[in-house]
């Protein structure tokens, strides 16, 4: 017999299947699923109902039946993922894999839409919440240990990389992830660019096993050289596609304790006029360097004020190692006038908590590439030169067009050195799915941020129509990955990747029904 609180949750299912529009049908190449046709409505209600009673009202909670419910329908750092436009019809709050499992049973059994959320940090709109689906939480799974034994770190999928690195630190290591505290795991999904990638790769490079639930909720373990090497592979970059990771195990790298100053540099500020000649620089960097140890990451800011439109240039450069070997890497950098600097020794930790974006707005990405250029320059290399040119052109412009608008609080332009080092040690580590081309050298993956002013639950449509111009007409090097983690949820970041065609076979393989596909937010493509 039905409890009265499913008795509520069938009759908000049934109301619902009224209002709604005919069946859509399940969507074969959409970043998210079709939620709101009846089916995905009466779906989600079943599946909660049988989860609840199987996991219990306190694990599985709905809008009205829990005291978490509302913390983790508004936990998602774009604000676009909040309460007040998704409501999950349940959370599930995972305590173990076999919660994950039995979820996922369900969810697949009864054919409902479900989403996973780690860190909460996409800037995709729908991809870590849902409407009419099953939100799979982890935030009660974080825990992270170091083992000397195997010298390898052990992550739940609930961990931020600030709190992993510190509940490491102690032992001198850390696992390359994130360079902003408060991101979560699913930047490993990603691929995953990380202060230590010129000299360990991509963060997913490190994966030494990974625990995954596959679709129909059968858990298996995947390392790189069992059965399901083929699985370990496709989750370096694949993303969510191919199962719900409930651990990751990592290679830790010995970055020192707190008190073990490593590194030298820090945050420097340029004023606006130095943009023209930032922008050779930069794209010089990507393809002269190939010191393992110097790392570089740019941030082109523009924030709404009361006097307008205010430029921010704001460029983190570290160098593991001293000073002098700092001067020497950045020299291009340091020979460009800057108004400000916080150069002096960090610790990795220190690096890890530099900078920090807040919660609490809208926020939405998209995604370029550029080849990097070498400074021994030529023709040619001017003319590419000119395409960063041309990409901090259109940016200026998105800011410009609408420095009246009330509905922006800021933009930001940023582009990501993957140096030939990386790319090579990428290869040397048996490789992942971008698996960008060993022969153009070093790239900049290219990040165009919007953020919407508080109160702004949607783009606008007119400030969508400037952004997707941006998308449509930046320039963007052929035969360069996209970036997974920094880009719009209609890219086809999947496809240009080196190993698209290996990922395809793959994914056919584990989700034979492309239950993913049409049942989960991600990456478009398979
Ligand atoms: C401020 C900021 C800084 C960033 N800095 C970096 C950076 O330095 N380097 C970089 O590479 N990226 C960076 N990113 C991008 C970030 O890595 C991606 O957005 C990443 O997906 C965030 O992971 P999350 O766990 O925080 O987010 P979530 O929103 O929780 O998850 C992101 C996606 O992965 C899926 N997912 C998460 N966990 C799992 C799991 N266990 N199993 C299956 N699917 C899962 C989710 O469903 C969702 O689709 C940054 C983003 C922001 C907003």
């Amino acid at each position: 017999m039905l409890r009265l609180s499913e008795f509520v949750l069938l009759l908000v299912a049934t109301l619902q299947c009224r209002t709604a529009f005919a069946e859509t049908g399940n969507s074969s190449d959409a970043s998210s699923p079709e939620s709101t046709s009846p089916a995905a409505v009466v779906a989600a209600a079943n599946t909660c109902i049988q989860l609840q009673r199987s996991l219990g009202t306190s694990i599985v909670q709905t809008i009205s039946s829990g005291p978490q419910y509302s913390i983790a329908a508004n936990a998602a750092w774009s604000a676009f993922n909040h309460e007040v436009n998704f409501q999950p019809t349940c959370i599930v709050f995972v305590n173990s894999t076999e919660h994950v499992q039995t979820a996922m049973k369900a969810i697949y059994s009864n054919n409902a839409d479900y989403v996973v959320q780690s860190g909460g940090h996409s800037g995709m709109t729908g991809w870590n919440t849902i409407q009419d689906g099953v939100l799979i939480s982890f935030s009660n799974m974080n825990a992270t240990s170091y083992d000397p034994q195997t010298d390898t770190i052990s992550l739940q999928p609930g961990i931020s990389w600030g709190n992993a690195s510190s509940i490491v630190e102690p032992f001198g290591v850390a696992p390359v992830g994130g360079r902003i505290s408060n991101v979560g795991t699913g930047l490993l999904l990603g691929g995953g660019l990380s202060y230590l990638s010129p000299s360990q790769g991509y963060a997913a490079d490190n994966y030494v096993s990974v625990d995954v639930v596959l679709v129909d909720g059968t858990l298996v373990t995947a390392t790189a050289t069992n059965q399901y090497a083929d699985l370990f592979k496709a989750l370096k970059g694949g993303g969510n596609r191919f199962g719900i990771v409930t651990q990751y195990v990592v290679k830790a790298v010995h970055v020192g304790t707190e008190q073990d100053k490593i590194y030298w540099g820090g945050i420097f500020v340029y004023p606006n006029s130095s943009v023209e000649a930032l922008l050779p620089a930069i794209a010089h960097f990507a393809q002269d360097t190939n010191d393992t140890n110097a790392v570089l990451a740019t941030d082109f800011i523009a924030s709404w004020g009361a006097s307008g439109v205010e430029p921010t240039i704001q460029f983190e450069m570290f160098y593991n190692g001293s000073a002098a070997s700092f001067n020497e890497s950045f020299a291009e950098f340091l020979s460009i006038p800057y108004t400000s600097s916080t150069a002096g020794p960090l610790s990795y930790l220190d690096l890890v908590n530099e900078v920090n974006f807040p919660y609490g707005e809208g926020n939405l990405f998209a995604g370029s590439v550029l080849t990097g250029v070498s400074s021994t320059s030529n023709e040619t290399s001017n003319q590419l030169i000119d395409d960063y040119i041309e990409t901090y052109r259109l940016f200026n412009n998105f800011s410009t067009t609408y420095a009246n608008s009330t509905e922006i609080q800021g933009t930001l332009l940023s582009f990501t050195p993957v140096l030939q080092s990386q790319i090579r040690i990428s290869y040397e580590k048996g490789g992942n799915v971008i698996s960008p081309p060993r022969e153009l050298g070093g790239f900049n993956e290219v990040l165009f941020a919007v953020t919407y002013s508080e109160g702004v639950n949607q783009a606008p449509e007119n400030i969508e129509q400037g952004r997707q111009f941006w998308i449509e007409n930046t320039p963007r090097t052929a035969g360069l990955p996209l970036f997974a983690n920094e880009a719009d949820a209609n890219q086809q970041v999947l496809a240009s990747y080196g190993e698209y065609e290996f990922l395809k076979q793959v994914y056919a393989k584990y989700d034979p029904s492309r239950f993913n596909m049409r049942h989960t937010s991600g990456p478009l493509g398979l």
